[in-house]
């Protein structure tokens, strides 16, 4: 039996299951699909998704993929110059989504079982059992990260309150027969609601419309190549001619977060937890942070040693810089309508982003770099995660009884960081509380179990 079932192999439930993985428990991914999605959504990777890429040796699997590094992120279209953030990533990686997941998904010790999608669920004091592809699995935990249309969510009646669908809008992949000269030759940063095409590898182009017919047709309708044709046309005129349709998705500005991130043995993260509007490249992103927060803490409380309120922690932690980009995708999208009050409004909040400290600010929001929790002294920017999961204390004396949970290093500077990479100890008095505060009382005897586990312990995080 595993420790933990992970439902959903999407990027956000794929990191999920790597980091338990990496804490030493069994897991197993169940996943509807019965093959790996060539299908991206998402496009861009933000610096802290990045850098928490890099760190877990995952970076160097993507970099083949990757399409282009845009030094800036956007607010609504509005570019948001990265070039001062804080970081060895100071860019957005344009890479396909699918490619992340497969990247993940390859360092997994066990496959994900596909054809698995669950159907129902049903817990109690022990653990949960999930009905899925037929079959029941049972194990202590679940974490629901089976996307924005989570059957678990709905299997367990979770409130998911939020505003509706205001706007509709189509992504596509598409060859096209013919396009204007200088339209779409490179990667550009989106303008306006309707008509962005970008190229993708092997001839493909992305494109997003929203325009009258979008807004007129039901969300279930099939996305045809006479639609799309005429969407481009009326944004890039007449000389743009569509060739095949590769795949095609309706989506919507529907902006909805779980009240609660637990439902006793079941967790939340990603989609399943928080939807949106995919501007500003902030969904991937949210759901990989989102299960690096909950990977070390729901290993720790499967183990028996996480202090009081740890896994609990993770809903307080997260839950307000989901609802911090809800507020954030409303505002954009609401600057991007296509009506004259929005675009006096968007002329002003282009005029204030102009402004090099309310520019740094939105900067540091929408690249994940400036992402804080209470508590916290800030991320660690020079001290990669132990591979094994632990927490690592860097430039103090190795703690008695904690061998199992902190890995110790030299170093100059002293500090104690999470297993996610955030510093909570920087020197001086407190060292202690801090160490019982987040990975509970220190232990006579070393965990055992941690120490037959240690799946990438051989494997150091590229310099990718
Ligand atoms: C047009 C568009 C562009 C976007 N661009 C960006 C971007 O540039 N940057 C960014 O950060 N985000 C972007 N996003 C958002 C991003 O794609 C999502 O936030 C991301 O896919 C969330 O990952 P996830 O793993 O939580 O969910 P998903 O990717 O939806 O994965 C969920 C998985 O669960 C599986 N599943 C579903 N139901 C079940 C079930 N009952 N049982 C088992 N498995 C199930 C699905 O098959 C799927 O594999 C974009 C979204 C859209 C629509």
């Amino acid at each position: 039996m595993p420790d933990v079932l992970v439902a959903g192999g999407g990027p956000t439930g794929l990191l999920a299951a790597f980091e338990l993985e990496r804490a030493g428990l069994d897991v197993l991914v169940l996943e509807r699909d019965v093959r790996p999605t060539t299908q991206s959504k998402a496009l861009a990777l933000q610096p802290r998704s990045i850098e928490v890429l890099q760190d877990r040796g995952l970076l160097a699997a993507v970099e083949p993929h990757i399409e282009a590094r845009l030094p800036a992120g956007h607010f609504s279209g509005i570019p948001i110059d990265y070039a001062d953030l804080p970081t060895r990533f100071p860019y957005q990686l344009g890479v396909e989504q699918a490619h992340v997941a497969a990247a993940i998904e390859a360092r997994l010790r066990t496959p994900v079982l596909r054809g698995a999608a669950v159907t129902a669920v049903k817990q109690d004091g022990e653990g949960v059992t999930v009905t899925a592809g037929g079959r029941d699995h049972r194990a202590g935990w679940l974490v629901a990260a089976d996307g924005g249309h989570s059957t678990i969510r709905k299997l367990l009646g979770a409130a998911f309150p939020g505003t509706p669908t205001r706007i509709s809008l189509v992504v596509a992949d598409v060859t096209l027969a013919r396009k204007p000269a200088g339209l779409a030759d490179g990667w550009q940063l989106p303008a306006g609601t309707s008509g962005f095409l970008l190229p993708l590898s092997g001839g493909r182009y992305r494109a997003i419309v929203g325009g009258e017919e979008q807004q007129r047709l039901a969300r279930d309708a099939p996305v045809t190549a006479g639609e799309l044709q005429r969407a481009l046309t009326d944004a890039h005129g007449p000389g743009i001619e569509v060739g095949e349709v590769l795949w095609a998705s309706r989506f919507g500005d529907a902006a909805r977060q779980l009240e609660r991130y637990r439902h006793g043995r079941v967790v939340f993260a990603g989609d399943a937890a928080h939807i949106h509007l995919p501007v500003g490249g902030q969904g991937l992103n949210l759901g990989l942070q989102d299960s690096v927060n909950l990977g070390w803490k729901l290993a720790a409380q499967v183990r028996g040693h996480a202090p009081d309120g740890l896994l609990d922690s993770y809903h307080d932690e997260r839950h307000p810089v989901a609802a911090r980009a809800l507020l954030s995708t409303r505002a954009q999208g609401g600057l991007g309508m296509p009506d004259p009050y929005a675009a006096a409004a968007r002329e002003v909040v282009a005029g204030l982003l102009a402004v090099p400290e309310a520019r740094r600010s939105i900067a540091w929001e929408l690249s994940g770099i400036g992402i804080t929790y209470p508590g916290i002294l800030g991320r660690a920017t020079d001290v990669p995660v132990a591979p094994d999961g632990r927490a690592v204390l860097v430039g103090a004396s190795p703690p008695a009884g904690w061998a199992d949970r902190v890995e110790t290093r030299d170093g100059a500077e002293p500090q104690l960081v999470r297993p996610d990479g955030y510093v909570v100890w920087a020197g001086g008095p407190g060292l202690d509380a801090e160490l019982r505060r987040w990975f509970g009382p220190p232990r006579k005897t070393a965990d055992r179990r941690r120490a037959q586990k240690l799946p990438f312990a051989d494997q150091p995080p590229s310099t990718g």
